[in-house]
């Protein structure tokens, strides 16, 4: 497969110019039939790295899913983009299964999306004896393992497929999984010297703030009606704080909707549609809601609760700003919630592990340093600049150095094996006599008393410190013991000094903090008004093929639209997420109303940026003879004529014989052969002695320099 097939596939199906960072590698294993691990975040463009080998490869790729809602809307999507696609779940009575295996069986389907139950039965497994099979794709993989957050038994027997199908590959896909569950996946799907993508967790769109809770219906109610109709999700822990909330919106005249897994399937899904289809503007649900949400203009994610653990946390923020457009979120914190969320842990089958990952929730939640680290840190990536899009990058807290303190503490943590956990460092470092530490020989270590000086609730402080930049590690399958990180090992051989927040100063913040938050409109578009037509089009288009707005085309795309301001097929190609069975469908009616828009302003006399040039040319494709483009554009007949040179010479189809006689064209091109372009216009016009108009002479340079210099590709 050569990289200019695909490249080209990435445009014509999918409409993207450019790949985004490892995807074109992750696209190159799956079609050298490997199979692999991908770990990036959500909104990452996970499902490109499977559906772009799926159009290229001879067979039908499988796809397994979790969830009915998310399958219908990816399903959908292929289908605007012309790649045939369809699923097989419960959803389907059994004639519309009977049909969606026909189209299988008859080789007609590109992709096919599945529910884990029903790629394991035998009769589903038989029919794909019967077909040829591609590629196994497995979304939202970390479902497999027991030590991730969102664990479904239906995955486990996911192990057959590599039994049962050896040869095929399997590309395995996850936005959330840590060290172990990495490691629990590759292991349960058996799958075969997997190559492992990990990109970078971040998600640089989304503003991270955490607020005390206090007031915080009425901060809710405020951010959402500063937020100028953009779509959020509110999360709640409860069924009956999701819907308190809502009616508290619906009060204010806000279109929302709560939603929760104590209502019916059939009101449940068409809360979901409402929302996908921009009907509703704020959901306020339980974390019931949102796996399968593939929207990707919802503009802020308000957590009412403190999440169980960073896993979900991260998950149900990642569903705000998939356009990569900027977005908010907020997380509003207070005791009571940790109170009944150490509850809720201490009860569930492993106390150990979920109180633990609550911690690290709470831990965030208190952060004294940059948000993003903390969460980047989670994920294993540990960097050293802030991000300067946090609560607490924008607000920074008094610092000291803390190198001192945490070579002390690393370097126990070193000479006691990485073999111990918190509480045992601090005493070690503290000098306890407890039994226990003198019958292992702790107290022979170097540093044994090293840290006597900080009380035991401050080298919390700083081992937490520690932990959120990185410098050090738990690990959960190993009792908790303390483990340093190569940003650790650093600090410890004194090649890097870090910072501690001081402790005088958190009281201070926290106050700070409550003022600092007021919530500002996340949208910065170039040109809010054509934004607006352009979203008003798209919401017309979407309703008459009932499908949710951004299958036709998302924010983004409407974005760059908005500031490129494209006006015929060649520029409006260019825009990412403008593939050809889209332009085909809508293009020409975003260019129509691109170029209204571009024309009214023109005649009103206020400037849109580059886009002058553009605007002939549309009257011109109307036919519209230059003195009268002059006249409604109230510009000189000269220069729409230089318009018209310079559009030809960038490439637009100007028929330029419309204008200077062919003979004409040749005796002015045949004065340039012999002495050039002059630098003066003026100078040509006298070589000819007034006998060509200066538009003529314009024309004919144009098309000098586009057939006898560069030689330009002709487009429309
Ligand atoms: P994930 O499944 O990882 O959450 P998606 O596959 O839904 O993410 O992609 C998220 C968004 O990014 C979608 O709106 C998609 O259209 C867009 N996207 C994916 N790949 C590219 C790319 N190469 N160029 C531009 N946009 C992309
Ligand atoms: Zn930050």
């Amino acid at each position: 497969m050569t990289p200019e097939k695909i490249k080209k596939s990435l445009k014509h199906n999918f409409g993207f110019n450019e790949f985004r960072d490892v995807q074109e590698e992750i696209v190159d294993t799956v079609l050298k039939e490997k199979d692999c691990l991908v770990l990036m975040p959500t909104g990452g463009g996970k499902s490109l790295c499977y559906q772009l080998p799926a159009t290229l490869l001879p067979g039908v790729t499988i796809v397994v899913s979790p969830l009915i809602a998310l399958m219908k809307d990816q399903v959908e999507g292929l289908i605007e983009n012309g790649v045939a696609a369809n699923f097989l779940n419960s959803s389907l009575d059994t004639t519309e299964t009977h049909e969606v295996e026909q189209t299988l069986l008859n080789g007609e389907l590109k992709l096919l999306y599945v529910s884990p139950e029903k790629l394991v039965t035998q009769a589903f497994q038989n029919l794909l004896r019967k077909i040829d099979v591609s590629l196994f794709a497995i979304d939202e993989a970390h479902c497999i393992s027991s030590w991730g957050h969102d664990f479904r038994k239906e995955y486990t027997k996911l192990g057959q497929i590599k039994s049962r199908f050896p040869n095929i590959p399997i590309i395995a896909l996850t936005a959330t999984a840590d060290k172990i569950t990495r490691k629990d996946i590759v292991t349960q799907l058996r799958l075969k010297n997997p190559k492992i993508f990990i990109s970078s967790f971040d998600r640089p769109n989304l503003r991270l703030t955490v607020l005390p809770a206090r007031k915080r219906l009425q901060a809710i109610i405020d951010f959402v009606k500063g937020s100028n109709k953009e779509s959020g999700i509110v999360y709640c822990l409860s069924r009956k704080q999701t819907e308190k909330v809502a009616a508290a919106l619906q009060q204010e005249n806000v279109r929302a909707s709560h939603y929760h897994a104590g209502m019916d399937s059939h009101t449940r899904s068409k809360t979901q549609e409402d929302f996908i289809h921009g009907r509703t503007q704020i959901i306020v649900a339980t974390i019931a809601f949102g796996m399968g949400i593939d929207k990707s203009n919802v503009r802020f994610v308000i957590h009412h609760n403190l999440p169980k653990n960073i896993e979900g946390y991260y998950q149900e923020i990642g569903r705000a700003g998939r356009d990569g457009l900027p977005s908010e979120t907020i997380l509003f914190y207070t005791m009571a919630d940790v109170i009944l969320l150490k509850r809720f842990a201490t009860e569930s089958g492993q106390p150990n592990l979920q109180l633990a990952k609550l911690d690290r929730m709470q831990q965030y939640a208190d952060a004294l340093i940059c948000r993003r680290r903390i969460l980047l840190s989670y994920f294993g990536e540990h960097r050293e600049e802030k991000c300067n899009n946090c609560d607490v990058c924008k607000n920074p807290p008094e610092i000291m150095d803390g190198t001192d303190i945490a070579q002390k503490a690393l370097s126990a943590i070193y000479r006691l094996n990485e073999n111990v956990g918190t509480h045992m460092l601090i005493d070690v470092l503290r000098g306890s006599s407890r039994q226990e530490i003198l019958m292992n020989g702790y107290d022979k270590i170097k540093t044994y008393g090293a840290g006597k000086d900080i009380s035991p609730p401050d080298w919390q402080h700083y081992l937490l410190q520690m932990l959120n930049m990185g410098l050090i590690d738990i690990a959960y399958d190993q009792n908790y013991n303390l483990k340093i990180t190569p940003l650790g090992k650093e600090v410890l051989l004194g090649n890097k000094k870090i910072e501690f927040v001081t402790l005088e100063s958190i009281e201070q913040r926290t106050k700070e903090r409550v003022e600092a938050s007021k919530p500002k409109s996340a949208r910065q578009t170039a040109d809010e008004e054509l934004f607006e037509i352009l979203r008003e089009l798209r919401k017309g288009i979407a309703r008459s093929h009932d499908i949710p707005p951004y299958l036709v085309f998302n924010d983004a795309t409407l974005d760059e639209m908005t500031s490129q301001k494209p006006m015929n097929e060649h520029a409006m190609k260019k825009i990412t997420g403008v593939g050809d069975k889209k332009y085909n469908s809508y293009g020409k009616q975003f260019i129509a109303a691109i170029a209204d828009f571009a024309q009214a302003r023109d005649k009103q006399g206020k400037q849109t940026q580059g886009t002058t040039q553009q605007i002939t040319y549309v009257y011109y494709q109307k036919n519209m003879p230059v003195p009268q483009i002059a006249r409604e554009r109230d510009l000189k007949e000269q220069t729409i004529y230089a318009h018209l040179a310079d559009l030809y010479e960038q490439g637009y189809d100007i028929n330029i014989s419309n204008f200077i006689s062919k003979s004409d064209l040749k005796k002015i091109i045949g004065e340039i052969k012999i002495n050039g372009i002059p630098n003066k216009l003026k100078t040509l016009y006298n070589t000819f002695q007034g006998n060509f108009d200066y538009h003529k002479l314009k024309l004919a340079i144009a098309h000098y320099r586009v057939n006898f210099e560069k030689g330009v590709v002709r487009y429309d």
